[in-house]
């Protein structure tokens, strides 16, 4: 049985509260790293990993009793605000987010189990680590596999060669909200800053999240949608009841008529961070989709994708994936589904 590290808990009654433990501990850090204190939203990642000793905070911060990180509203003005600490499962039963942000309910409902996402919030999915399978194993395994660069070694057990860390980004409401634009609102003890949901995440598995210590993540806002906006979200996993995604697809679109005016597509499970593909959103913008338009922009997606062998699933076959689920998408986005052969 593996247990959990001893830890102090203190439960936050404010974001305020919050930053205040967090700068408390900050000093100590530089002596000591372990003596850092880390914030629970759910704790569906955190407890995990910290009985797999990847996490070895002196202190836990959480976040469940802080009211003003909860709720959801829309504006048709200025759109949707979620709090961090919003349930997945609030998310994805949100009528106003199934009826006009679908790709985000489809998202967080297919994160893990009823269970987890009940207790799995927005914010911790956006903050969630990294994950690789020389990574999320429990100290005696990679104890006796000798550890990685991530944590404990010099060398990355994927590409010991390379430069850096190449586990997988794996949280599946980023890319959703990446693809509608959104903006994540974050606190610190000098102030609050926004900051574009794309712009969270680093090429960088050892520290995906472009947080700052001593940062809390409070709000996320989705810009209103006037038009007919379609979206979607396809996720690929090896075990279709839960599992993390290893190659899916977010994507929404604007139409006028049958053609489309605006086009977003982000790919996540195949890199160190969701990936925002322009280049094929330059392609389908101002067009009609054909299925050769469709084509070619699943193509780019499949050539933009560049997965590492630290998941399941092999190489070949995630990329496969993402140029079917690309396809898909889209063309259930244009009224066409069935376009193509897989
Ligand atoms: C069996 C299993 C299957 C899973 N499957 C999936 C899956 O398919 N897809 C998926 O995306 N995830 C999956 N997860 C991971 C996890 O359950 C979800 O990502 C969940 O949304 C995490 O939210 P949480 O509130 O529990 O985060 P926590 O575990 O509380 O925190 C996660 C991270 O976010 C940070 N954090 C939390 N809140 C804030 C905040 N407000 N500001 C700044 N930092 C914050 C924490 O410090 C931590 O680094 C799975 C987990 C398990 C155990
Ligand atoms: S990609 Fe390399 S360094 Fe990163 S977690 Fe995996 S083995 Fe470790």
């Amino acid at each position: 049985m593996m247990r959990l590290p001893k830890f102090e808990y203190r439960a936050a009654r404010s974001v305020e509260e919050a930053l205040d433990w967090l700068g408390a501990f900050a000093p100590a850090v530089d002596k000591d790293p372990e003596a850092r204190a880390m914030l629970m939203a759910g704790g569906t990642d955190v407890l995990p990993n910290m009985k797999h000793k990847l996490f070895t905070p002196k202190v836990v911060i959480g976040l469940r009793g802080v009211a003003s990180l909860r709720g959801i509203s829309y504006d048709p003005e200025r759109g949707l605000r979620i709090g961090a600490g919003v349930r997945l499962s609030e998310v994805a039963a949100s009528p106003v987010i199934r009826e006009r942000y679908p790709a985000l309910a489809l998202a967080a409902e297919s994160v893990s189990t009823p269970q987890l996402r009940q207790m799995g919030t927005i914010g911790g999915n956006l903050c969630l680590d990294t994950r690789c399978n020389y990574y999320n194993q429990s100290e005696f395994w990679r104890r006796a596999r000798e550890f990685c660069l991530k944590k404990g070694s010099d060398t990355c057990r994927v590409a010991p060669n390379g430069t850096g860390c190449y586990a997988v980004s794996s949280c599946d409401t980023a890319p959703a909200l990446i693809a509608f634009g959104a903006t994540a609102r974050v606190a610190a003890r000098d102030g609050a800053r926004e900051v574009p949901v794309a712009a969270l995440y680093d090429d960088d598995g050892i520290h995906p999240v472009r947080l700052r210590e001593g940062e809390v993540l409070t709000d996320i806002t989705l810009p209103p949608l006037a038009g007919d906006w379609r979206s979607t979200y396809e996720k690929y996993r090896v075990r279709g009841s839960f599992d993390f995604p290893i190659a899916s697809v977010a994507a929404a679109a604007r139409f006028e008529g049958d053609v489309c005016a605006e086009a977003r597509l982000t790919l996540q499970g195949v890199a160190t961070s969701p990936l925002p593909l322009p280049e094929a959103e330059a392609l389908l913008t101002g067009q009609r989709w054909t299925p050769d338009l469709i084509e070619a922009a699943a193509e780019v997606a499949l050539r933009a994708s560049h997965p590492m062998d630290n998941t399941s699933g092999t190489i070949a076959l995630r990329k496969r994936v993402i140029r079917a689920y690309t396809r898909q998408a889209l063309a259930g986005l244009a009224g066409n589904v069935g376009a193509g052969a897989a």
